[in-house]
Order: structure tokens, then C-alpha cells, then sequence
């Protein structure tokens, strides 16, 4: 019930069934990729699973291979038909980490310079992450997964 009321809400949703417009660049059974309507670069596009899921945690395998196997293609078509330099592509799960539309999109961003209006940063914190820390970290991720299955 919770999730028809999210999907009769999705703005993607609503796109994949056509009740409102988006400019479709590529669809198959599983996929539909489509021009972001902010641009923030020249072919901005996002890919989305026609399966309404929210975002990467909620995703098997087969979801997500499905979304990122068109991406290549779909990626190269962007470069050459815009003439782009480079691209960032980019997933953003949940609230804080910028999600706004709870429908799971990669989003394409053709680069053409580095100047570009776009802003991803990763800041360097090494200096508080010596190898042993590191060491720690990966353990306790390795032994989660290991618990998990
Ligand atoms: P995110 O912040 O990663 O959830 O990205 C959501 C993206 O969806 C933003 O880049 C929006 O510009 C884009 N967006 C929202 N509504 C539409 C729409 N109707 N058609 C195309 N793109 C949209
Ligand atoms: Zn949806």
C-alpha cells in the first residue's frame, strides 16, 4: 500500500507511463534514459529502472545491472553527439546525500570544460586515517558482509 502511494506520487513514475512529458533518449523493457530537465551541463541525462525503487538499497542485482548495462552506450552517444570532453556520472542515495527525487537515477553530466558549472568535491582526510584505522574499517565492513551473506 505504502509503495502504490509512492509510485502514484513518482515523478519518474509518471514520465515511464507518459502522464507527463519527458524527453526520452533510449528505452527497452527495463530502462528508460531521459534529458534532466535542469541541465546542468549540455545532455544531462538520467537512467532510471522502470521498476519503481527508491534508490541503491533497495536494489537487487538484476535492477541494477539492467540500468548500468545501457550506460556505456548511452554515455559514448552523449560524448560524440555533444562533443563532450569528459562526464561525471553520478548516484545520490537518500536525503543527505542530495537525493530529491526518490526514484533511483544515474545521472549522465557531459563535461566540456573544468570550469563547468557542476561542483563534486572529495576532500582528502588522510592525516586522521592511518593504516591501522584503515585496517579497522575494512574489517568491520568485511565482517558485516560475511554476516550478511
Ligand atoms: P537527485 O537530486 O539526484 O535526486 O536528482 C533529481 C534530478 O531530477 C534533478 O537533477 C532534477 O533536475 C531532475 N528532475 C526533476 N524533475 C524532473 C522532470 N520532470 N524531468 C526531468 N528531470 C527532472
Ligand atoms: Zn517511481
Amino acid at each position: 500500500m505504502e509503495e502504490d502511494t509512492a509510485m502514484e506520487s513518482c515523478i519518474f513514475c509518471k514520465i515511464i507511463n507518459q502522464e507527463i512529458p519527458g524527453h526520452v533518449i533510449y528505452e527497452d523493457e527495463h530502462v528508460l534514459a531521459f534529458l534532466d530537465i535542469s541541465q546542468t551541463t549540455k545532455g544531462h541525462t538520467l537512467v532510471i529502472p522502470k521498476k519503481h525503487v527508491e534508490n541503491v538499497f533497495e536494489m537487487n542485482e538484476t535492477d541494477m545491472t539492467q540500468v548500468f548495462s545501457v550506460v556505456p552506450k548511452l554515455a559514448n552517444s552523449l560524448r560524440e553527439t555533444f562533443k563532450a570532453a569528459g562526464m561525471n556520472i553520478i548516484n545520490n542515495n537518500d536525503k543527505v546525500a542530495g537525493q530529491t527525487v526518490f526514484h533511483y537515477h544515474v545521472h549522465l553530466i557531459p563535461r566540456y570544460h573544468m570550469t563547468d558549472t557542476i561542483k563534486i568535491q572529495f576532500s582528502n582526510h588522510m592525516d586522521s586515517y592511518p593504516p591501522e584505522k584503515l585496517r579497522t574499517l575494512k574489517d568491520e565492513v568485511k565482517n558485516n558482509l560475511t554476516a550478511n551473506g
